[in-house]
């Protein structure tokens, strides 16, 4: 084995090619995975560089809720999103079903820090001290001290928080690596891109890997099921923005991705149409919330006419079946909760202006 290049990234290097004798062999992962492999061949030799697999953390016992995505090459082993706390058993699982184990990880790149996407975090580093975590500036703090995160997420979930998401131990500062955006992280003989893309949440990025034309969206695109072309969005409080997540769509596209990867679920194989489709829900989605808000009822009342409207929406594109995994994944009680959040704050912030204009 020959090390022929070495890459550095933001914080620390990495080797980020190596030239190895019939690699190819092992990489590959059990039949009926979803895997890309992509080696190039240099006479006798094999350069084998990142794959891309999906895993699926069977959240609460149902598949295709949560996905992870395994990066790998040679030496080089990197998870997006490894998930919530609950679903750790089923991430080693997993690994191990793709011949890796977290000792094996390199690095974890946060789209955001959401419980569900980011609250394995801790306990990956824990049993793993060398791992990097990559994470956007907003939402370093709370990796290092989630006391917050987890007591506003407590005021949401209640009594289901634990069974839902598990433990979420904090991140030793050491170990984090804060991005603002802008920046290019090698992994293996990639690299990946670093999008700033605010929206869903204020410390959201978006990771894009030019070579495959994969940008991993996190929440920036939706709820889709692989496979289905509904798209449902994730709207929960505190700091939505319709206008900011506009602007990060906008800003995915531009990179021209082939396949966006969402964490809920998986693989979406025409980025523009679905950039193009999510925008046009996103803005119906403000539309309606702002109709049922100037209706006045209660929340539950208000909950209720909007879970109707989405119901009747989807009820085109998706079995019963499908729209109550759908359902179950967007948690429609807690989107509205955001959207409201939303209006009001956006009703505020004109009534402020108007004032200091008089
Ligand atoms: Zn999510």
């Amino acid at each position: 084995m020959k090390q022929v290049a070495a890459g550095k990234s933001i914080v620390h290097n990495f080797i980020i090619l190596q030239v190895v004798r019939s690699a190819g062999a092992g990489l590959d992962g059990p039949a009926g995975s979803r895997t890309l492999a992509h080696q190039f061949w240099l006479g006798y030799t094999e350069v084998a560089v990142t794959i891309i697999t999906t895993l699926d953390l069977h959240w609460t016992g149902k598949p295709r809720c949560i996905a992870t995505a395994l990066l790998r090459s040679d030496d080089f082993t990197a998870l997006v999103d490894p998930g919530p706390g609950s679903t750790l058993a089923t991430l080693r699982e997993q690994l191990a079903a793709h011949r890796s184990r977290v000792a094996d990880l390199s690095a974890i790149l946060l789209t955001h820090i959401h419980l569900d996407h980011a609250g394995a975090t801790g306990e990956l580093v824990r049993e793993n001290p060398s791992l990097r975590v990559y994470v956007h500036r907003r939402g370093a703090p709370h990796m290092v001290d989630p006391a917050k995160l987890l007591s506003s997420a407590e005021r949401l979930y209640r009594q289901d928080m634990q069974p839902l998401f598990g433990d979420f131990l904090p991140v030793p500062e050491a170990n984090l690596q804060v991005l603002e955006g802008g920046e290019t992280i090698s992994v293996g003989a990639r690299e990946l891109k670093v999008l700033y893309t605010p929206g869903h949440a204020s410390h959201h990025v978006t990771y894009y890997e030019p070579t495959e034309r994969v940008a991993f969206v996190g929440d920036t695109a939706g709820i889709c099921i692989e496979g289905n072309r509904f798209i449902l969005p994730a709207t929960p409080p505190p700091d939505i923005s319709l206008e900011l997540w506009y602007a990060s769509l906008e800003a995915i596209g531009q990179l021209v991705p082939r396949r966006l990867f969402l964490t809920h679920f998986g693989f979406s194989d025409q980025a523009e149409r679905h950039l193009t489709a999510y925008r046009g829900r996103l803005a119906q989605w403000g539309n309606l919330s702002a109709e049922i808000m100037a209706r006045g009822n209660d929340e539950t009342e208000s909950v209720r006419n909007f879970a109707r409207a989405v119901a009747a929406e989807a009820a085109e594109f998706l079995t019963p079946d499908e729209l109550s995994l759908y359902v179950f994944n967007g948690a429609l009680q807690l989107s509205w909760r955001g959207l409201e959040r939303y209006h009001r704050k956006h009703a505020d912030s004109q009534r402020g202006q108007i004032q200091a204009g008089s």
